[in-house]
């Protein structure tokens, strides 16, 4: 069942240089628990859809639905990460990831349990009680995740969340969240430049073009019974990976050309 539709999205921004459309006549469905990875060249309007889907920026044209009803602002039902930590500094691990239960009502004694789950699902130290400036990157996209996940959202946006990690922290983060998409099967949208990243979390992916962004290329991933190791080691996994890239190159290419044109 669809859980997003995008139709005939229109996005421009207006610059000094003149109009940017970043998206134009832009469709896209997405079924309830897919997790789906978005790929594309830099500046094809990646996180202008997401930030659109997040309710952060009014569209020109076109209509997003999730769970049929129109997207016009933010909501609770959709989540948001960002590769920027985005934490607040003066706020403990504890009250960064009770905060969105907090602004949603969610009282103390039940904001508690959950932030103790949370911690343990993500993997991060129980108490929770520093304070982000006294974390590591990894540990802060932790916190940032559990932040995410403290109102089980329906729709998890997130763009390029691993992105700033090294990366043997990005390794860990995505086994931690594909352990529980895996577990929790919500839906996920996600944006990576990283094309493993893509094949080893995703089961659908979708490759944009150059700008304005459409589809160009969308493929479902077929793991058979193969966990999450055994899979980045298959012959299938290299395939994928191989098609992906062609198709992104030409892409990326494109984007070049039309930046050395311009
Ligand atoms: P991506 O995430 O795919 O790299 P973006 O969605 O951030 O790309 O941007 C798409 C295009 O829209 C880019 O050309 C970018 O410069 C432009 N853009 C994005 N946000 C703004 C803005 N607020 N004002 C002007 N141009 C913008
Ligand atoms: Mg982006």
């Amino acid at each position: 069942m669809s859980i997003l539709k995008a139709a005939g999205v229109v996005k421009a921004f207006r610059t000094p240089a003149g109009e940017i459309r970043a998206l134009d006549g832009f469709d896209l469905e997405v079924n309830e628990g897919e997790f789906l990875a978005i790929l594309g060249p830099s500046g094809c309007g990646k996180s202008t859809f997401l930030h659109i889907v997040g309710g952060f920026e009014p569209l020109n044209a076109g209509q997003i639905l999730v769970d049929g009803k129109v997207v016009n602002r933010p909501g609770r039902d959709r989540g948001m990460m960002f590769q920027g930590y985005s934490l607040f500094p003066w706020a403990t691990v504890a009250e960064n990831i009770a905060w969105p239960m907090r602004v949603g009502g969610v009282d103390e004694a039940t904001r508690a349990q959950r932030v103790k789950e949370l911690l343990s699902m993500v993997g991060l130290p129980a108490g929770g009680d520093l304070y982000p400036g006294q974390l590591s990157g990894g540990m802060k996209q932790r916190v940032a995740l559990a932040r995410m996940l403290a109102l089980e959202p329906r729709v998890m946006l997130m763009d390029e969340p691993f992105g700033a990690l090294d990366a043997q922290n990005r390794e860990l983060l995505q086994e931690e969240l594909g352990k529980i998409w895996a577990r929790y099967r919500r839906t996920v949208m996600f944006v990576t430049h990283d094309i493993d990243e893509a094949v080893a979390l995703a089961t659908r992916i979708v490759v944009f073009t150059t700008r304005p962004g459409r589809i160009k290329l969308d493929v479902r991933v077929d793991r058979g019974d193969l966990d999450y190791v055994a899979f980045r080691k298959s012959q299938q996994f290299f395939e994928l990976r191989t098609r992906l890239w062609e198709a992104l190159r030409e892409e990326v290419l494109k984007a070049r050309q039309e930046d050395a044109g311009a």
